[in-house]
């Protein structure tokens, strides 16, 4: 069974060398950028700049070289060498003061640690990276923090807190548009589901993310995204899938002369050869994978091959060849914590020392192996069901999100719906109103003209015949008193005839002035006829009604007419009745005109009654 995964190792995108020195400023560029399609040559070219820095006493690109080398020899697996290079390169950086240049090699020291299977100092640099990196607002570079701190909760098998970061990394990464970012997250999530058994959503992921990496070409994401595609086939059983998913990694990862990636490529194929039963290839995976991780001293590595080595000749029952090699990766496991690791030599050694007859050790190692298995098991359990945990918190947090979400959307489009219904009542509403205020002035204008005279103003003769008659019959009712009065211009075709027209219109308008400046306002004017004018006065007797037609009649004759015209004199004549015994209001307007008529007669600008 392929026990090693690839998880994606990020590092950042960039140095930030000074300008300072053309060449090895040029130099340090082209060895980042091909640290991990080419770290050889990275190597060479850092090496390079490195010498021609100190020979300018140039400490920025002293730092960024050494940075670089320390960058290049993890890519090609020389842990040891890389750390000291990236512990230079950090300690100058800090002399320098540039963050930038710290944060890097704080992440270049973490993932060295985390290979060397150093994981508490690894996380403690990873996480000194990242605070870092967030203090210097460096999203892109904290999305990556966050994916390598995950990796170190994923081999710890700490899945809940893996799948937390990887998140984080990832939405980061898509806030960023970082499709490279995106593609390293969704492997990762890929790896947590596989390692929780959701096959299904594994394989998405791992989809998901080759389908990322397809518009452009990061080789060490899709090296370890095949790998996993092929542990995901082989626990699946599907040998065929599995074997050509982990040869396209292996030749990619040979390509970039990664050979812990080899190393673990090669374990996986031995594993998948195991199954199938074709020992003599299995056999030499095994081996070379082993010496490959001799070679750079990855006790991880070393221990899987030699477990693959174990199991092969169990399956051949050579139980003194398993033994040997069993007994070696016992060895190498004290040294480290390795728990699937122990209970699986201890199950193997069990095995081994069944066939070579020794019933007392194989029985010391099945109690250990019970007792280990079970403890993983337990662990695991535990872990899994803390993800589960976690991961159904989110969902729940989630749905309830999504559920707010919906109920706002929904909210909103009944709060839109009615504030349009709203807008068009309010806008029928002021049509309405509107409508009825052209109504209402347009009665009331109606209204006018049906009482009022339009030339004078005054009320016209229809509504003074309405009013006279109410007043009459109330007069009659309470058997109070009321006057009348007609008042007539005296000779107006004159007017007319020796002006105009106009100035008789004018004179009508002016007339229609004085009476109402000199009448209450309870005393009712109106134009009667052509030149002819109306008064009643309620409540009032027929010496206070003479009072007040005389004054009318002075302010006529003594109003300044010359205004309108030089040759323009106006006087009015008056009739007058407060005889309310008759039995209608036209009959006391007749005996006024009758009055007037006198007036008239005798020689006019009077009244009479
Ligand atoms: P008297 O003193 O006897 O009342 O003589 P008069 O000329 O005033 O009487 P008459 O009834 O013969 O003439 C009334 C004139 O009033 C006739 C008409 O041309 C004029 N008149 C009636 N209505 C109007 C009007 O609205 N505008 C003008 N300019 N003249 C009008
Ligand atoms: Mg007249
Ligand atoms: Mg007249």
């Amino acid at each position: 069974m392929a026990k090693k995964q690839a998880i994606i190792k990020d590092t950042v995108t960039s140095l930030n060398p000074t300008e300072s020195f053309q060449s090895s400023v040029d130099l340090n560029k082209e060895a980042w950028a091909l640290r991990k399609k080419n770290p050889q040559q990275a190597l060479e070219l850092a090496k390079k700049a490195e010498l021609i820095a100190e020979k300018n006493r140039d400490d920025h690109q002293i730092a960024a070289s050494k940075s670089i080398l320390g960058e290049a020899l993890f890519w090609l697996s020389d842990f040891e060498k890389g750390l000291t290079y990236a512990e230079d390169a950090l300690l100058l950086f800090k002399k320098i003061k540039d963050d930038h240049g710290i944060a890097v090699s704080y992440n270049t020291i973490g993932n060295i640690y985390h290979r060397q299977s150093n994981c508490d100092l690894a996380l403690e640099y990873h996480l000194k990276s990242l605070d870092l990196r967030k203090k210097l607002s460096d999203r892109s570079e904290e999305g990556y923090s966050l994916n390598n701190i995950g990796n170190i909760y994923l081999e710890i098998g700490d899945y809940a807190n893996a799948m937390e970061y990887y998140i984080q990394s990832l939405k980061i990464a898509q806030d960023m548009k970082d499709a490279r970012g995106e593609a390293g997250s969704l492997n990762n999530i890929g790896n947590v589901y596989q390692r929780l058994e959701e096959y299904e959503n594994a394989l998405d992921y791992y989809h998901k993310c080759l389908a990322n990496i397809q518009n452009f070409h990061d080789v060490t994401i899709e090296t370890s995204c095949l790998n996993n595609l092929g542990s995901l086939y082989h626990l699946n059983k599907d040998y065929e899938k599995a074997l050509s998913y982990f040869f396209n990694s292996l030749e990619i990862t040979r390509k970039l002369n990664d050979k812990w990636g080899e190393e673990l490529l090669m374990v996986n194929i031995g594993n998948v050869y195991l199954s199938l039963d074709e020992d003599a290839k299995a056999r030499q995976y095994f081996m070379d994978s082993l010496s490959l991780s001799q070679e750079i001293g990855d006790l991880e590595g070393q221990i899987e091959g030699l477990l693959g080595l174990g199991r092969l000749y169990l399956k051949e029952l050579d139980g003194n060849h398993a033994l040997t090699f069993l007994n070696q990766a016992l060895e190498l496991v004290q040294n480290a914590s390795y728990q699937e690791s122990i209970y699986r030599i201890h199950e193997s050694l069990t095995e081994a020392y069944e066939l070579i007859n020794d019933p007392e050790q194989a029985l010391h190692h099945c109690k250990k192996f019970i007792a280990l298995k079970d403890e993983f098991f337990q662990n695991e359990i535990t872990k899994k069901t803390r993800v589960l945990k976690i991961r159904y918190e989110s969902e729940q947090a989630q749905n309830e999100k999504e559920i707010y979400r919906l109920k706002n959307e929904e909210l909103a489009a009944a709060y839109e719906r009615l504030r349009s219904l709203n807008i068009s009542l309010r806008e029928a509403n002021e049509q309405k109103s509107q409508l009825l205020e052209q109504l209402r002035v347009q009665t009331q204008a109606l209204e006018k003209q049906t009482r009022e005279d339009s030339l004078t103003g005054l009320n016209n003769r229809r509504y003074l015949d309405f009013l006279l008659a109410q007043e009459f019959e109330r007069t009659k009712r309470y058997n109070s008193a009321l006057s009348v009065a007609i008042a007539d211009i005296d000779h107006f075709k004159r007017v007319n005839d020796n002006f105009s027209h106009q100035i008789g219109d004018e004179v009508l308008k002016q007339v229609a002035v004085i009476f109402k400046q000199n009448s209450r306002v309870i005393d009712t004017i109106s134009r009667y006829g052509g030149e002819e004018f109306v008064f009643f006065f309620p409540e009032t007797p027929l010496q206070k009604a003479i009072l007040a037609c005389e004054k009318i009649r002075k302010s006529i004759e003594t109003f300044n007419w010359k205004a309108i015209h030089k040759n323009l004199h106006v006087t009015i004549s008056i009739g007058i009745t407060s005889d309310i015994s008759v039995h209608s209001h036209e009959k006391m307007i007749s005996l006024a005109d009758n009055k007037l008529y006198e007036a008239k007669q005798k020689g006019r600008n009077q009244i009479r009654y």
